[in-house]
């Protein structure tokens, strides 16, 4: 590690990620210092952070104006390139983070990616924009920073990668009773802690779905050589195959601070990450079972639109959003999630992804689909 610490600006800090980023730092003061924190509208979370950690710049990106801070979807740029940041974490959630990923990696940056979305929105962009500045994106999804992990040191030879997932909970259930799952059941995640967002694409695999699009442009696989099991432990995060047949997996107890921490240090490790130490004995039974994509049909719409590319992962992201959005507010029954993202799909004629401008327009235009179909099943 360098000697003297490194900047960090943190995208989202009021956030499930955002905290445990915090968390991290805090036992790393030798490493690390923010310089960069900017939230959504959680003023009384983020006016504690800034109290504590004195960035430089602080911001509130989802606020039209404060007598305090700067606000709108323009700080977060402002953030990302901030000139004393060395990484960007992006932990906002959704599509609003694509924009500031684009302009840290163009500044040179190494981004700290939790923010999925923007990959599956724009997954070539990202790439152009990384060669374009210098920059770099490594992934904090734990599925992800696993695979990292395991083929990290080694340039040849990966074949294949198969994703863990808890399965959420409403794994086993009767699929009637998954249609009808309510805000309060699809918020008991068994074995994370999350925002809603997420835990509700982990509920439908929504979530698995968007993570194989981020795999195949993170690892350069294509989407036959992606695969998922179910694993409701959470234990073995992803096993990466090699051409040869060998394959590793990455460990540990689930935490999403070691992902983290790794994303800031990689391809070094830090000695104290402050983590539960594993335990196979304590791990228990691991168990792998394989994903009923008949109950949970998000997954499989979620990789035909990767798999058909262009504007097609933009709009299953959109549409998931406003799907979900609509469950947790009260207006469409679980049910109805994968539905709204499938008409919204069929309805949409993909074009290429090549330019933030055509993204955006993706994005728009799936959303008002999917609110109009989400409005008629009212
Ligand atoms: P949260 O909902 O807990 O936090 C989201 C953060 O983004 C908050 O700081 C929120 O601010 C901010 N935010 C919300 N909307 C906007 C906006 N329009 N503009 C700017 N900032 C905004 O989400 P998570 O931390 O759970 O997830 C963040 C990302 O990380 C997601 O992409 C998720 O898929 C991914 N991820 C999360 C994991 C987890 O364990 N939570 C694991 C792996 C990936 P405020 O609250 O102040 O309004």
């Amino acid at each position: 590690m360098p000697a003297s610490p490194r900047g960090i600006a943190l995208l989202g800090s009021t956030g499930s990620i955002g905290r445990s980023t915090l968390a991290v730092l805090r036992r790393q003061p030798e490493h690390f210092r923010v310089v960069a924190l900017t939230a959504g509208r959680n003023r009384e979370k983020f006016e504690a952070q800034v109290t504590e950690w004195r960035p430089s710049y602080a911001a509130l990106a989802g606020l039209r104006s404060d007598s305090r801070w700067p606000t709108g979807p323009g700080v977060l740029i402002e953030a990302a390139t901030h000139p004393d940041a060395d990484i960007v974490v992006n932990a906002v959630v959704g599509a609003a983070g694509l924009e500031a990923t684009l302009a840290a990696l163009r500044a040179g940056k190494r981004v700290a990616l939790a923010n999925k979305e923007t990959l599956v929105m724009a997954g070539d962009l990202v790439a152009q924009a990384a060669c374009a500045g210098g920059g770099e994106i490594v992934p904090i999804d734990s599925e992800h920073s696993a695979v990292l992990q395991c083929v990290t040191g080694r340039d040849d030879g990966l074949a294949r990668l198969i994703l863990t997932a808890s399965g959420g909970p409403f794994r086993g259930w009767e699929p009637e009773r998954v249609w009808h799952a309510t805000v309060e059941e699809a918020l008991q995640h068994p074995t994370w802690q999350m925002g809603n967002k997420i835990t509700v694409d982990c509920a439908t695999l929504a979530n698995k779905a968007l993570e194989l699009i981020e795999a195949h442009y993170l690892f350069g696989l294509p989407y036959d050589a992606l695969d998922v099991v179910v694993h409701p432990q959470s234990v073995v995060h992803a096993f990466a195959e090699f051409c040869d047949g060998s394959v590793l997996a990455q460990l540990g107890f689930p935490s999403m601070e070691l992902p983290i921490l790794y994303a800031l240090t990689h391809p070094e490790r830090l000695p104290d990450s402050g983590v539960r130490r594993f335990d196979p004995v304590a791990a228990g039974p691991l168990t792998f079972e394989p994903v009923r994509s008949d109950v949970f049909r998000s997954l499989e719409i979620g990789i035909a639109a990767g798999r058909a590319g262009g504007t097609a992962p933009a709009v299953f992201n959109a549409a998931n959003e406003v799907a979900v959005s609509a469950f947790l507010d009260g207006g469409i029954p679980f049910g109805r999630i994968s539905e709204t993202i499938e008409l919204t799909l069929e309805a949409h004629e993909p074009v290429p992804a090549s330019s933030v401008d055509a993204v955006r327009e993706a994005d728009r235009w799936a959303r008002a689909m999917a609110q109009q179909s989400v409005e008629q099943s009212c």
